[in-house]
């Protein structure tokens, strides 16, 4: 699996042994909290966003969209059995209309027992700090687009082109996350390194870093917008205006 998607599953995990070990204390309102944090901190604001265009723009049966839809039924199952004796009526209603393994009762969700943690796709402690250290430059990264959208430079994120200006202080955790997908976990169209402290001016930037020595400037992306996935492209198929990722998946299609 994408290593994002165990990272979801990391996080999953750890909601799953709070929320046993809750139930156990009948501390009811600790399980629905942590379901909520859940849902609001590590799928809404980030985890979902950025897999929308695997799921939307990958390939139907491609190994990078199927990793992310076992990802999210693996979410689904774990939290509609861990809500249900909350959120009953709700969790027999997603129960019945989602699909099942052999081995569960298609009944109803309160005749299964809920699930234990899926050691096997868990990330190391070493990669999850790595995961931390991404999300922390996607916060700085992410109040600079806010600014650049404020001052009207780009509509949304899939417009900009994101360039990390990284001075002695940051250089150790930039590293860290250099061989990521950056473009694809920021939502930009383009994300650059580079370690020239130098600002260009006609680039939104600053405001809203928070780690010291890292400064970032977003500029408007070059090339065309593609059509079907919004990211902006300097090899557009010059007929359709596509994409090479999309170019390729349509012509499977
Ligand atoms: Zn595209």
């Amino acid at each position: 699996m994408e290593e994002l998607d165990r990272w979801a599953i990391t996080k999953l995990n750890a909601l799953i042994e709070k929320v046993e070990s809750a139930y156990y204390d009948y501390e009811f309102h600790v399980v629905s909290h942590a379901i909520n944090d859940f849902c609001v901190v590590e799928l809404s604001s980030f985890y979902l966003d950025i897999i929308k265009d695997r799921l939307y723009c990958e390939q139907r049966d491609s190994l990078k969209r199927r990793s992310a839809q076992t990802a999210l039924y693996l979410i689904l199952d774990s939290m509609t059995k861990m809500f249900a004796p909350i959120l009953a009526f709700t969790c027999d209603e997603i129960w019945a209309a989602m699909p099942h393994r052999d081995s569960d009762d298609g009944r109803n969700v309160v005749l299964n027992c809920m699930n234990k943690p899926f050691a096997e796709y868990a990330l190391s402690d070493e990669a999850l700090a790595r995961w931390d250290a991404l999300i922390s430059v996607r916060d700085d990264v992410n109040g600079v687009l806010e600014a650049a959208r404020g001052s009207k430079r780009i509509g949304k994120s899939l417009e900009a082109a994101v360039t990390l200006h990284v001075g002695k202080d940051a250089k150790e955790q930039v590293d860290s996350i250099s061989g990521m997908n950056l473009a694809e976990l920021f939502i930009v169209s383009k994300c650059l390194i580079t370690e020239d402290e130098e600002l260009p001016a006609e680039a939104v930037t600053g405001q809203g870093v928070k780690n010291p020595g890292l400064s970032v400037a977003v500029v408007e992306a070059p090339g065309t917008k593609c059509p079907r996935c919004w990211m902006h492209s300097e090899q557009a198929d010059p007929e359709t205006g596509l994409c090479p990722r999309c170019a390729a998946v349509v012509a499977k299609l």
